[in-house]
């Protein structure tokens, strides 16, 4: 394989704190590299911040809240929302390529999914702003109950690396409608599209103090969720960071929203449309290197249909691109990192160890140039395989036949997670009866991925806390106040 490794007309940065409007190092003077996980080349220094520089971010955002910022009109603080996502649609051929080199992700990916949805959040959240209302209530002719909504203060968003530019935005768009100033923290590994963004927020009109940016490692986090004068935390990440995440703003009795870890089904009745079916399972189980919360990587095939899905499905697998994510031909590109890498091949070790069937995959390529997986189909796993249970987050999935629908639905729901599934039967009662019945968020039904961004998006049991989206958004980044007018 040759690795190009940048887009020729791109370079990467180097990745400075943004506080109070400003770019800044950090006082101690620590800064740690930013790798290319499809080179192992190093694409530039990322500054380490600490409590000073969190607690620096916080003040400056706390400053803001009372300025030009807290009494600015719906209308304008719409306007410039707008604007921040006119002007990461103006600059998405650069800030898609710096996503390509931070995460490994196929370009054609980074442009059309990651920046372009990533403008769409703010596109959408200046809309929907200007259109909600309050509740009220007339009480007869004894009083009138309205309320008033206002800012929660100052947020925390800490992010993670599969998605960072459209999982942050998903957060800053809807916490700027409200009226908020934020701290943001991106996951280490993918600092770069962040550090254009408090930018581009700049240039679009946002007053100075508004928007910060902390970079740095866990601990770096952890200086923002413990912060006494941070009012919310809207964590995207790790189940088992959320935990430590909430145990941390615990003293403080922060507001808290996340979006947690997932282990999601895709159920295909034997009734389904099987050409679509394996098209979009295809897209469910691999795209972004499987690195999305959202892949559905248990996958459940009704017995009558099993063997021609294997066929059909390993057959199109096996056809995948694995490679520079600069190639356009390029289906899956790199894992993220050395470490992520790790963990999935410690999997592939592990369905080994369990007996599992690799039908597609199961090998590491490219050894010397960065971190690539096959796609990975493993079959022959039981519902206590640790393959099966355990979110692996990389571009492998299992297949496991079922006989009848009180089968599947018992395995579906046989987890700690919560997330998303995917049903596939084109019997219209049963879809209905069985989504209803799925222990998870959210349930897409003859598709994947198909979001409206009104739609509560999030995840139950140990998949996360609350929902984002639409006025879920709204109702996190804002508090009421009821008055009551006595007539
Ligand atoms: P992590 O939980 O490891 O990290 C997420 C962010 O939290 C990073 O910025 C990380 O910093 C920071 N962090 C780590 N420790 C702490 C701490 N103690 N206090 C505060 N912040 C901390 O997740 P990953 O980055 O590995 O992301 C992958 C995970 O995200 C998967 O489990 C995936 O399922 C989940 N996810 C969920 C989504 C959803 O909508 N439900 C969407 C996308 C991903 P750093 O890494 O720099 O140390």
């Amino acid at each position: 394989m040759h690795v190009t490794g940048t887009a020729a007309e791109i370079k990467p940065i180097n990745c400075n704190h943004y506080i109070n409007g400003k770019y800044v190092e950090s006082f101690s003077g620590e800064t740690f590299l930013n790798i290319n996980p499809a080179t192992k080349e190093v694409l530039g220094t990322v500054q380490v911040g600490g409590k000073e520089e969190v607690d620096l971010a916080v003040k400056a955002a706390r400053k803001a809240l009372k300025g030009e910022w807290g009494s600015m009109p719906t209308k304008k603080r719409s306007q410039i929302l707008r604007k921040i996502g006119d002007l990461i649609l103006e600059r998405l051929p650069e800030l898609a390529a710096l996503e390509t080199l931070d995460t490994g992700k196929p370009l054609w990916l980074s442009k059309s999914v990651d920046i372009d949805r990533a403008a769409n959040n703010f596109h959408f959240f200046a809309d929907y702003m200007t259109a909600i209302g309050n509740e009220s209530y007339q009480q007869d002719d004894i009083a009138i109950h309205y309320s008033v909504r206002k800012p929660v203060g100052v947020v925390g968003l800490i992010n993670p690396w599969n998605l960072p530019l459209l999982l942050l935005t998903w957060k800053l768009a809807p916490a700027l409608a409200a009226g908020n100033t934020v701290v943001m923290k991106p996951s280490e590994i993918t600092p770069m599209t962040a550090t254009v963004l408090a930018q581009i927020c700049t240039d679009a009109g946002v007053p100075e103090g508004v928007v910060n940016l902390v970079h740095g490692m866990g601990e770096t986090g952890a200086a923002i969720t413990s912060h006494e004068d941070v009012d919310a935390i809207a964590f995207t990440g790790e189940t088992v960071t959320g935990s430590t995440i909430m145990k941390a703003a615990a003293p403080t009795l922060k507001k808290l929203s996340f979006e947690l870890g997932g282990k999601n089904p895709n159920v295909i009745f034997a009734d389904a449309d099987l050409k679509e079916t394996i098209e979009t399972t295809l897209k469910s189980s691999f795209i972004n290197q499987g690195e999305v919360c959202l892949c559905g990587s248990r996958i459940y095939v009704e017995r009558p249909i099993y063997d021609e899905f294997l066929e059909r499905f390993a057959s199109k697998a096996k056809e995948m691109k694995v490679g520079d994510p600069f190639d356009p031909d390029t289906k899956v590109g790199a894992m993220v990192s050395e470490e992520h890498y790790n963990k999935v091949v410690s999997y592939l070790d592990i369905a080994k160890e369990e007996g599992g069937n690799f039908l597609v995959g199961g090998n590491t390529l490219y050894e010397d140039k960065g971190y690539y997986i096959e796609p990975t189909i493993i079959t022959g796993l039981g519902k206590n395989s640790r393959c099966v249970r355990e979110e692996i987050f990389g571009p492998v999935v299992t297949v496991i036949p079922f006989d009848s629908e009180e089968e599947v639905l018992e395995q579906v729901n046989d987890t700690h997670y919560g997330l998303s599934a995917s049903v596939w039967t084109s019997n219209v009662k049963r879809a209905v009866r069985f989504s209803a019945q799925i222990e998870a968020g959210m349930v897409w039904v003859n598709t994947w991925f198909l979001r409206d961004l009104r739609t509560p998006f999030g995840g139950m049991k140990h998949s996360g806390l609350g929902r984002e989206g639409g006025a879920h958004s709204m109702d996190f980044y804002t508090e009421l106040t009821n008055v009551t007018l006595k007539l």
